[in-house]
């Protein structure tokens, strides 16, 4: 019988998703909790709008192969929101951001 051996700190921090929260820095992923796509804007006069344009809104998410900006929250430490981009081909975050800053490459 193979008993398991439990793994260093080391081990585990090699093994662990790694998130750069924009104000504490670099912390553990189960930190974080995934808050959806980001930049998604809500209609100026929800009243004023469409039943579809409000749907839209509400309910239409892209689901992108590739680089994807998304909005996190860091439920475990500071509590903020932030946005980020993110592969999802491969899980790597290229860069992450403040609310309200544009994404990293782009212009304004
Ligand atoms: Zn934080």
């Amino acid at each position: 019988m193979r008993r398991l051996q439990p793994l260093s700190r080391t081990e585990v921090a090699s093994h662990m998703l790694l998130i750069d929260c924009p104000y504490c820095g670099v912390r553990p992923e189960l930190e974080f909790v995934y808050g959806g796509q980001a930049h998604v804007a809500r209609p100026g006069d929800p009243a004023a709008c469409s039943d579809e344009q409000w749907a839209d809104f509400l309910y239409w998410r892209e689901n992108s192969k590739g680089v994807h900006a998304e909005r996190w929250r860091h439920t475990h430490g500071c509590g903020r929101f932030f946005n980020a981009l993110r592969d999802t081909t491969n899980d790597h975050f290229l860069a992450t951001y403040r609310v309200g800053e544009r994404p990293p490459g782009t212009r304004s």
